[in-house]
Protein backbone atom coordinates (compact mmCIF):
# COMPACT_ATOMS: atom_id res chain seq x y z
CA UNK A 1 0.00 0.00 0.00
CA UNK A 2 2.95 2.25 0.81
CA UNK A 3 4.36 2.05 -2.76
CA UNK A 4 0.56 2.73 -4.32
CA UNK A 5 -0.51 5.32 -1.94
CA UNK A 6 2.82 7.46 -2.23
CA UNK A 7 1.91 7.06 -5.93
CA UNK A 8 -1.58 8.25 -5.44
CA UNK A 9 0.42 11.07 -3.57
CA UNK A 10 2.29 12.59 -6.71
CA UNK A 11 -1.20 12.70 -8.35
CA UNK A 12 -3.23 14.72 -5.28
CA UNK A 13 -1.39 18.18 -5.89
CA UNK A 14 -4.35 20.27 -4.76
CA UNK A 15 -4.79 22.64 -2.07
CA UNK A 16 -7.61 23.66 0.23
CA UNK A 17 -10.07 21.15 0.98
CA UNK A 18 -9.89 17.39 -0.59
CA UNK A 19 -12.07 17.19 -3.56
CA UNK A 20 -14.28 14.36 -4.36
CA UNK A 21 -11.76 13.37 -7.31
CA UNK A 22 -8.79 13.47 -4.79
CA UNK A 23 -10.91 10.84 -2.73
CA UNK A 24 -12.44 9.28 -4.81
CA UNK A 25 -8.40 8.09 -6.12
CA UNK A 26 -6.72 7.66 -2.99
CA UNK A 27 -10.01 5.37 -1.92
CA UNK A 28 -9.84 2.78 -5.21
CA UNK A 29 -6.02 2.47 -3.96
CA UNK A 30 -7.23 2.13 -0.23
CA UNK A 31 -9.51 -0.51 -1.11
CA UNK A 32 -7.37 -2.48 -3.35
CA UNK A 33 -4.89 -2.63 -0.27
CA UNK A 34 -7.58 -3.60 2.23
CA UNK A 35 -8.34 -6.72 -0.11
CA UNK A 36 -4.74 -7.51 -0.31
CA UNK A 37 -4.79 -7.28 3.82
CA UNK A 38 -7.43 -9.89 3.33
CA UNK A 39 -10.02 -7.72 4.58
CA UNK A 40 -13.79 -9.45 3.07
CA UNK A 41 -14.92 -7.29 0.39
CA UNK A 42 -18.06 -6.22 1.95
CA UNK A 43 -16.22 -4.72 4.96
CA UNK A 44 -13.52 -2.90 2.53
CA UNK A 45 -16.42 -1.79 0.79
CA UNK A 46 -18.58 0.01 3.87
CA UNK A 47 -15.56 0.85 5.18
CA UNK A 48 -14.48 2.93 1.98
CA UNK A 49 -17.47 4.59 2.16
CA UNK A 50 -17.30 5.81 5.60
CA UNK A 51 -13.78 7.08 4.96
CA UNK A 52 -15.50 9.04 1.85
CA UNK A 53 -17.99 10.81 3.64
CA UNK A 54 -15.65 11.97 6.07
CA UNK A 55 -12.87 13.06 3.65
CA UNK A 56 -14.44 14.96 1.28
CA UNK A 57 -14.48 18.58 1.72
CA UNK A 58 -12.25 18.00 4.09
CA UNK A 59 -9.54 21.02 4.81
CA UNK A 60 -6.41 20.34 4.20
CA UNK A 61 -3.99 20.85 6.85
CA UNK A 62 -1.33 23.43 5.18
CA UNK A 63 1.59 21.63 5.97
CA UNK A 64 0.72 17.83 4.41
CA UNK A 65 -0.25 16.86 1.26
CA UNK A 66 -3.95 15.83 0.04
CA UNK A 67 -2.32 12.35 -0.06
CA UNK A 68 -1.38 12.24 3.35
CA UNK A 69 -3.91 14.05 4.74
CA UNK A 70 -6.10 10.92 3.10
CA UNK A 71 -4.17 8.33 5.05
CA UNK A 72 -4.65 10.01 8.05
CA UNK A 73 -8.16 10.06 7.50
CA UNK A 74 -8.45 6.22 6.70
CA UNK A 75 -5.96 5.50 9.59
CA UNK A 76 -8.36 7.15 11.83
CA UNK A 77 -11.09 5.53 10.00
CA UNK A 78 -9.77 2.22 10.91
CA UNK A 79 -9.03 2.42 14.48
CA UNK A 80 -12.30 3.57 15.24
CA UNK A 81 -13.37 0.72 13.45
CA UNK A 82 -10.97 -1.66 15.04
CA UNK A 83 -12.02 -0.37 18.40
CA UNK A 84 -10.49 2.58 19.66
CA UNK A 85 -11.17 1.22 23.78
CA UNK A 86 -9.31 -1.31 25.25
CA UNK A 87 -11.42 -3.88 25.96
CA UNK A 88 -10.43 -6.25 28.58
CA UNK A 89 -11.49 -9.51 29.98
CA UNK A 90 -14.35 -8.55 32.35
CA UNK A 91 -14.60 -10.75 35.12
CA UNK A 92 -17.90 -8.29 36.79
CA UNK A 93 -19.73 -11.67 37.46
CA UNK A 94 -20.61 -13.83 40.56
CA UNK A 95 -17.78 -16.48 40.92
CA UNK A 96 -17.05 -18.86 39.46
CA UNK A 97 -16.70 -16.69 36.20
CA UNK A 98 -17.09 -18.86 33.08
CA UNK A 99 -15.17 -17.94 29.97
CA UNK A 100 -16.28 -20.01 27.10
CA UNK A 101 -13.62 -20.08 24.00
CA UNK A 102 -14.83 -21.36 20.47
CA UNK A 103 -13.48 -21.35 17.26
CA UNK A 104 -12.49 -23.38 14.36
CA UNK A 105 -10.34 -26.44 14.92
CA UNK A 106 -6.12 -25.12 14.99
CA UNK A 107 -7.84 -21.13 15.52
CA UNK A 108 -5.73 -21.83 18.70
CA UNK A 109 -8.69 -22.36 21.47
CA UNK A 110 -6.47 -24.69 23.81
CA UNK A 111 -3.45 -22.66 23.63
CA UNK A 112 -5.09 -19.54 23.97
CA UNK A 113 -6.94 -20.83 27.16
CA UNK A 114 -3.87 -21.92 29.02
CA UNK A 115 -2.46 -18.03 27.67
CA UNK A 116 -5.62 -16.19 29.47
CA UNK A 117 -5.72 -18.31 32.76
CA UNK A 118 -1.84 -17.79 33.06
CA UNK A 119 -2.16 -13.94 32.49
CA UNK A 120 -5.26 -13.99 35.17
CA UNK A 121 -3.67 -15.90 37.89
CA UNK A 122 -0.71 -13.65 37.17
CA UNK A 123 -1.61 -10.56 37.39
CA UNK A 124 -5.40 -10.55 38.63
CA UNK A 125 -4.35 -12.79 41.39
CA UNK A 126 -7.47 -14.55 40.21
CA UNK A 127 -7.88 -18.59 40.99
CA UNK A 128 -8.46 -20.23 37.51
CA UNK A 129 -9.54 -23.45 36.79
CA UNK A 130 -9.51 -25.24 32.54
CA UNK A 131 -11.62 -27.36 31.45
CA UNK A 132 -11.03 -29.08 27.98
CA UNK A 133 -14.96 -30.32 26.16
CA UNK A 134 -13.12 -31.43 23.15
CA UNK A 135 -13.94 -34.85 23.04
CA UNK A 136 -13.41 -35.24 19.15
CA UNK A 137 -9.72 -34.50 18.98
CA UNK A 138 -7.65 -37.56 20.10
CA UNK A 139 -5.50 -36.57 22.45
CA UNK A 140 -7.22 -32.85 23.16
CA UNK A 141 -8.08 -33.11 26.34
CA UNK A 142 -4.41 -34.12 27.13
CA UNK A 143 -3.05 -31.56 25.68
CA UNK A 144 -4.70 -28.72 27.92
CA UNK A 145 -3.97 -30.89 30.86
CA UNK A 146 -0.22 -30.63 29.79
CA UNK A 147 -0.32 -26.95 29.27
CA UNK A 148 -1.86 -26.76 32.82
CA UNK A 149 0.99 -28.87 34.28
CA UNK A 150 3.60 -27.01 32.50
CA UNK A 151 2.28 -23.85 33.83
CA UNK A 152 1.16 -24.54 37.54
CA UNK A 153 -2.92 -23.78 35.93
CA UNK A 154 -5.39 -26.34 37.92
CA UNK A 155 -6.73 -28.43 34.88
CA UNK A 156 -10.42 -30.12 35.37
CA UNK A 157 -9.07 -33.97 35.68
CA UNK A 158 -10.12 -35.92 32.50
CA UNK A 159 -12.93 -38.61 33.00
CA UNK A 160 -13.05 -40.75 29.82
CA UNK A 161 -15.70 -41.27 27.67
CA UNK A 162 -18.10 -38.06 29.16
CA UNK A 163 -19.30 -35.71 26.74
CA UNK A 164 -19.03 -31.95 26.25
CA UNK A 165 -22.06 -31.01 28.33
CA UNK A 166 -21.36 -33.29 30.92
CA UNK A 167 -17.57 -32.31 31.36
CA UNK A 168 -18.97 -28.34 31.53
CA UNK A 169 -21.35 -28.95 34.79
CA UNK A 170 -18.72 -31.14 36.45
CA UNK A 171 -16.11 -28.21 35.88
CA UNK A 172 -18.26 -25.69 36.60
CA UNK A 173 -19.48 -27.50 39.69
CA UNK A 174 -15.37 -28.21 40.44
CA UNK A 175 -15.09 -24.72 39.81
CA UNK A 176 -18.18 -23.63 43.17
CA UNK A 177 -17.06 -26.43 45.09
CA UNK A 178 -13.11 -25.57 44.85
CA UNK A 179 -13.63 -21.47 45.41
CA UNK A 180 -12.62 -20.98 42.00
CA UNK A 181 -12.56 -17.59 40.53
CA UNK A 182 -13.20 -18.33 36.76
CA UNK A 183 -13.53 -21.31 35.06
CA UNK A 184 -12.39 -21.40 31.25
CA UNK A 185 -13.82 -23.68 28.67
CA UNK A 186 -12.01 -24.70 25.95
CA UNK A 187 -14.43 -26.22 23.95
CA UNK A 188 -13.88 -28.74 20.51
CA UNK A 189 -13.36 -27.19 17.19
CA UNK A 190 -14.16 -28.51 13.93
CA UNK A 191 -12.52 -27.82 10.42
CA UNK A 192 -15.75 -26.21 9.09
CA UNK A 193 -18.36 -24.38 11.11
CA UNK A 194 -21.38 -27.37 11.30
CA UNK A 195 -24.97 -27.65 12.81
CA UNK A 196 -23.76 -30.60 15.07
CA UNK A 197 -20.76 -28.13 16.33
CA UNK A 198 -23.72 -25.27 16.89
CA UNK A 199 -25.75 -27.30 18.92
CA UNK A 200 -23.02 -28.97 21.23
CA UNK A 201 -21.39 -25.34 22.04
CA UNK A 202 -25.33 -23.77 22.57
CA UNK A 203 -25.89 -26.78 25.28
CA UNK A 204 -22.67 -25.71 26.66
CA UNK A 205 -23.57 -22.21 26.76
CA UNK A 206 -26.94 -22.94 28.61
CA UNK A 207 -25.18 -24.72 31.23
CA UNK A 208 -22.32 -22.36 32.25
CA UNK A 209 -23.49 -19.22 31.33
CA UNK A 210 -20.64 -17.74 30.41
CA UNK A 211 -19.92 -14.58 31.47
CA UNK A 212 -17.35 -13.88 28.23
CA UNK A 213 -17.67 -16.05 24.85
CA UNK A 214 -14.42 -15.24 23.11
CA UNK A 215 -14.02 -16.64 19.28
CA UNK A 216 -10.42 -17.55 18.47
CA UNK A 217 -9.52 -16.64 15.21
CA UNK A 218 -6.43 -17.58 13.59
CA UNK A 219 -5.55 -13.74 11.89
CA UNK A 220 -3.88 -15.75 8.72
CA UNK A 221 -6.99 -17.39 7.65
CA UNK A 222 -8.12 -14.06 6.14
CA UNK A 223 -11.52 -14.00 4.18
CA UNK A 224 -12.71 -17.19 5.62
CA UNK A 225 -12.72 -15.61 9.26
CA UNK A 226 -16.00 -13.50 8.11
CA UNK A 227 -18.30 -16.49 7.78
CA UNK A 228 -17.26 -18.36 11.02
CA UNK A 229 -17.22 -14.73 13.01
CA UNK A 230 -20.92 -14.39 11.90
CA UNK A 231 -22.10 -17.96 12.35
CA UNK A 232 -20.82 -18.15 16.08
CA UNK A 233 -21.90 -14.58 16.92
CA UNK A 234 -25.59 -15.33 15.34
CA UNK A 235 -25.56 -18.94 16.99
CA UNK A 236 -24.16 -18.56 20.01
CA UNK A 237 -23.25 -14.64 20.90
CA UNK A 238 -19.86 -13.33 21.67
CA UNK A 239 -18.38 -10.99 23.98
CA UNK A 240 -14.91 -10.95 22.31
CA UNK A 241 -12.61 -12.13 19.58
CA UNK A 242 -9.03 -13.97 20.34
CA UNK A 243 -6.90 -13.00 17.45
CA UNK A 244 -3.87 -15.94 17.20
CA UNK A 245 -1.13 -15.92 15.04
CA UNK A 246 -0.75 -12.16 14.95
CA UNK A 247 3.11 -12.89 14.71
CA UNK A 248 2.83 -14.33 11.57
CA UNK A 249 3.20 -12.55 8.44
CA UNK A 250 -0.80 -11.53 7.80
CA UNK A 251 -1.72 -8.02 7.22
CA UNK A 252 -4.38 -7.68 9.86
CA UNK A 253 -7.31 -7.40 7.42
CA UNK A 254 -8.71 -10.61 9.72
CA UNK A 255 -9.10 -7.89 12.57
CA UNK A 256 -10.75 -5.23 10.52
CA UNK A 257 -13.50 -7.83 9.22
CA UNK A 258 -14.64 -9.73 12.13
CA UNK A 259 -14.75 -6.53 14.12
CA UNK A 260 -17.01 -5.10 11.53
CA UNK A 261 -19.29 -8.42 10.85
CA UNK A 262 -19.70 -9.10 14.68
CA UNK A 263 -19.20 -5.77 16.32
CA UNK A 264 -17.63 -6.98 19.45
CA UNK A 265 -14.75 -5.92 20.43
CA UNK A 266 -10.65 -7.92 19.78
CA UNK A 267 -9.99 -8.35 23.12
CA UNK A 268 -6.55 -10.45 22.89
CA UNK A 269 -3.92 -10.66 20.19
CA UNK A 270 -1.80 -14.34 20.20
CA UNK A 271 1.71 -13.48 19.09
CA UNK A 272 3.55 -16.95 19.26
CA UNK A 273 3.09 -20.54 20.70
CA UNK A 274 4.41 -19.54 23.66
CA UNK A 275 2.23 -19.51 26.79
CA UNK A 276 3.33 -15.65 27.76
CA UNK A 277 3.01 -14.55 24.23
CA UNK A 278 -0.50 -12.81 24.51
CA UNK A 279 -1.00 -8.88 24.32
CA UNK A 280 -3.86 -6.18 24.66
CA UNK A 281 -4.93 -5.59 21.73
CA UNK A 282 -3.70 -1.95 20.18
CA UNK A 283 -5.89 -0.79 17.54
CA UNK A 284 -3.42 1.84 16.35
CA UNK A 285 -0.71 -0.51 15.21
CA UNK A 286 -3.16 -2.93 13.57
CA UNK A 287 -4.08 -0.07 11.47
CA UNK A 288 -0.37 0.73 10.90
CA UNK A 289 -0.16 -3.01 9.71
CA UNK A 290 -2.77 -2.70 7.27
CA UNK A 291 -1.80 0.45 6.17
CA UNK A 292 1.59 -1.37 5.73
CA UNK A 293 3.06 2.06 6.59
CA UNK A 294 5.30 1.64 9.95
CA UNK A 295 3.92 4.77 11.89
CA UNK A 296 3.93 7.53 9.41
CA UNK A 297 0.78 8.62 10.79
CA UNK A 298 2.34 9.53 13.81
CA UNK A 299 5.23 11.08 11.76
CA UNK A 300 2.30 13.20 9.65
CA UNK A 301 0.75 14.07 12.93
CA UNK A 302 3.95 15.24 13.64
CA UNK A 303 5.03 16.92 10.67
CA UNK A 304 1.43 18.61 10.68
CA UNK A 305 2.16 20.91 13.27
CA UNK A 306 5.94 21.45 12.49
CA UNK A 307 6.39 21.64 9.23
CA UNK A 308 5.99 24.17 6.37
CA UNK A 309 4.17 22.59 3.10
CA UNK A 310 5.61 24.64 0.56
CA UNK A 311 9.30 24.10 1.96
CA UNK A 312 8.92 20.84 2.12
CA UNK A 313 7.79 20.02 -1.52
CA UNK A 314 10.35 22.85 -2.34
CA UNK A 315 12.72 20.32 -0.77
CA UNK A 316 11.23 17.05 -2.22
CA UNK A 317 12.12 18.33 -6.04
CA UNK A 318 15.17 19.27 -5.18
CA UNK A 319 15.58 15.94 -3.26
CA UNK A 320 14.31 14.13 -6.37
CA UNK A 321 16.96 16.10 -8.74
CA UNK A 322 19.57 14.83 -5.87
CA UNK A 323 20.36 18.49 -5.31
CA UNK A 324 20.42 18.48 -1.94
CA UNK A 325 23.01 21.30 -0.28
CA UNK A 326 24.05 22.08 2.85
CA UNK A 327 21.64 25.13 3.08
CA UNK A 328 18.79 22.06 3.50
CA UNK A 329 20.63 20.11 5.68
CA UNK A 330 20.64 23.18 7.89
CA UNK A 331 17.27 23.51 7.76
CA UNK A 332 16.49 19.84 7.81
CA UNK A 333 18.66 20.05 11.05
CA UNK A 334 16.36 22.34 12.38
CA UNK A 335 13.05 20.47 11.93
CA UNK A 336 14.52 17.41 12.99
CA UNK A 337 15.51 19.21 16.24
CA UNK A 338 11.31 20.15 16.15
CA UNK A 339 10.66 17.14 15.67
CA UNK A 340 12.56 15.07 18.19
CA UNK A 341 15.51 14.80 16.78
CA UNK A 342 16.76 13.01 14.15
CA UNK A 343 16.40 9.37 15.59
CA UNK A 344 12.81 10.25 16.40
CA UNK A 345 12.32 10.97 12.45
CA UNK A 346 14.02 7.85 11.06
CA UNK A 347 12.84 5.63 14.27
CA UNK A 348 9.16 6.36 12.76
CA UNK A 349 9.78 5.53 9.13
CA UNK A 350 9.85 2.09 7.72
CA UNK A 351 12.99 0.34 6.86
CA UNK A 352 15.27 3.06 8.45
CA UNK A 353 16.83 1.36 11.03
CA UNK A 354 19.80 0.34 8.81
CA UNK A 355 20.77 4.05 7.94
CA UNK A 356 20.42 4.89 11.62
CA UNK A 357 23.06 2.48 12.48
CA UNK A 358 25.17 3.84 9.61
CA UNK A 359 25.00 7.27 10.68
CA UNK A 360 26.19 6.30 14.44
CA UNK A 361 24.66 6.84 17.74
CA UNK A 362 26.84 10.09 18.02
CA UNK A 363 25.33 11.85 15.34
CA UNK A 364 21.67 10.95 16.34
CA UNK A 365 22.31 13.04 19.55
CA UNK A 366 20.52 16.17 19.84
CA UNK A 367 23.00 18.42 20.98
CA UNK A 368 25.16 18.05 17.88
CA UNK A 369 22.32 19.32 15.78
CA UNK A 370 23.51 22.97 17.46
CA UNK A 371 26.74 22.62 16.81
CA UNK A 372 26.05 21.01 13.22
CA UNK A 373 24.07 24.44 12.57
CA UNK A 374 27.36 26.26 13.58
CA UNK A 375 29.25 24.46 11.17
CA UNK A 376 26.99 25.31 8.64
CA UNK A 377 26.46 28.88 9.21
CA UNK A 378 30.19 29.67 9.08
CA UNK A 379 30.53 28.27 5.87
CA UNK A 380 30.43 30.77 2.87
CA UNK A 381 27.15 30.62 0.70
CA UNK A 382 29.52 28.90 -2.39
CA UNK A 383 30.61 25.98 0.61
CA UNK A 384 26.84 25.41 1.47
CA UNK A 385 25.92 25.33 -2.18
CA UNK A 386 28.92 22.87 -3.06
CA UNK A 387 30.90 21.18 -0.36
CA UNK A 388 33.37 20.01 -2.62
CA UNK A 389 35.20 23.14 -2.62
CA UNK A 390 35.57 22.46 1.15
CA UNK A 391 39.63 21.81 0.92
CA UNK A 392 41.68 21.19 4.06
CA UNK A 393 42.54 25.11 4.54
CA UNK A 394 39.16 25.60 4.61
CA UNK A 395 37.73 23.34 6.99
CA UNK A 396 39.98 24.74 9.54
CA UNK A 397 38.67 28.24 8.69
CA UNK A 398 35.37 26.89 9.45
CA UNK A 399 36.52 24.96 12.50
CA UNK A 400 37.79 28.02 13.97
CA UNK A 401 35.31 30.40 13.39
CA UNK A 402 32.34 27.68 14.85
CA UNK A 403 34.53 26.87 17.95
CA UNK A 404 34.45 22.85 16.06
CA UNK A 405 37.00 20.57 15.02
CA UNK A 406 38.15 18.91 11.39
CA UNK A 407 36.99 15.92 12.17
CA UNK A 408 33.65 17.18 13.42
CA UNK A 409 33.62 18.96 10.17
CA UNK A 410 33.90 15.50 8.05
CA UNK A 411 31.28 13.60 10.06
CA UNK A 412 28.84 16.59 9.17
CA UNK A 413 29.71 16.16 5.05
CA UNK A 414 29.66 12.51 5.45
CA UNK A 415 26.27 12.50 6.92
CA UNK A 416 25.31 15.16 4.53
CA UNK A 417 26.33 12.87 1.03
CA UNK A 418 24.51 9.73 2.59
CA UNK A 419 21.62 11.61 3.08
CA UNK A 420 21.45 13.31 -0.08
CA UNK A 421 22.20 9.78 -1.49
CA UNK A 422 19.30 8.30 0.49
CA UNK A 423 17.05 10.51 -0.70
CA UNK A 424 17.69 10.30 -4.43
CA UNK A 425 17.33 6.68 -3.96
CA UNK A 426 13.75 7.66 -2.29
CA UNK A 427 12.90 10.59 -4.88
CA UNK A 428 13.26 7.84 -7.92
CA UNK A 429 11.66 5.32 -5.82
CA UNK A 430 8.79 7.59 -5.97
CA UNK A 431 8.28 8.66 -2.09
CA UNK A 432 8.42 11.45 -2.55
CA UNK A 433 5.18 12.24 -0.46
CA UNK A 434 6.24 10.77 2.21
CA UNK A 435 9.57 12.64 2.11
CA UNK A 436 7.63 15.75 1.11
CA UNK A 437 5.58 15.59 4.00
CA UNK A 438 7.94 15.63 7.01
CA UNK A 439 10.31 18.13 4.78
CA UNK A 440 13.46 15.14 4.34
P1 LIG B 1 -7.12 -25.41 18.81
O1 LIG B 1 -7.32 -26.58 17.89
O2 LIG B 1 -8.03 -24.28 18.44
O3 LIG B 1 -7.22 -25.76 20.24
O4 LIG B 1 -5.64 -24.86 18.52
P2 LIG B 1 -4.31 -25.07 19.39
O5 LIG B 1 -4.36 -24.20 20.61
O6 LIG B 1 -4.05 -26.51 19.61
O7 LIG B 1 -3.23 -24.41 18.41
C1 LIG B 1 -2.90 -24.96 17.15
C2 LIG B 1 -1.46 -24.61 16.84
O8 LIG B 1 -1.30 -23.20 16.71
C3 LIG B 1 -0.48 -25.01 17.93
O9 LIG B 1 0.67 -25.54 17.32
C4 LIG B 1 -0.15 -23.72 18.65
O10 LIG B 1 1.13 -23.74 19.21
C5 LIG B 1 -0.27 -22.72 17.53
N1 LIG B 1 -0.61 -21.37 17.99
C6 LIG B 1 -1.65 -20.99 18.76
N2 LIG B 1 -1.66 -19.65 18.95
C7 LIG B 1 -0.58 -19.16 18.28
C8 LIG B 1 -0.03 -17.83 18.07
O11 LIG B 1 -0.53 -16.80 18.53
N3 LIG B 1 1.09 -17.76 17.31
C9 LIG B 1 1.68 -18.87 16.76
N4 LIG B 1 2.78 -18.70 16.03
N5 LIG B 1 1.20 -20.11 16.93
C10 LIG B 1 0.09 -20.27 17.68
MG1 LIG C 1 -7.83 -27.51 21.15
Amino acid sequence: LQDRLSGVFDKLTGRGALSEKDVDEALREVRRALLEADVALPVARAFVEKVRTRAVGHEVLKSVTPGQQVVKIVHDALVDTLGAEAAEISLNAPAPVAIMMVGLQGSGKTTSTAKIAKRLMKREKRKVLMASLDTRRPAAQEQLKVLGEQNDIPTLAIVEGQEPVAIARRAMEAGRLGGYDVVLLDSAGRLHVDEALMAEITQVRDLAHPHETLLVADSLTGQDAVNVAEQFQSRIGLTGIVLTRTDGDGRGGAALSMRHVTGVPIKLLGTGEKIDELEDFDPRRIAGRILGQGDVVSLVEKAAETIDAEKAERMARKMKKGQFDLDDLAEQLQQMGKMGGMAGVLGMLPGMGKIKKQLGQAQLDDSIFKRQAAIISSMTKQERRNPKVLNASRKKRVAAGSGTSVPEINRLLKMHRQMADMMKQMGKKGMKGLFGGMGG
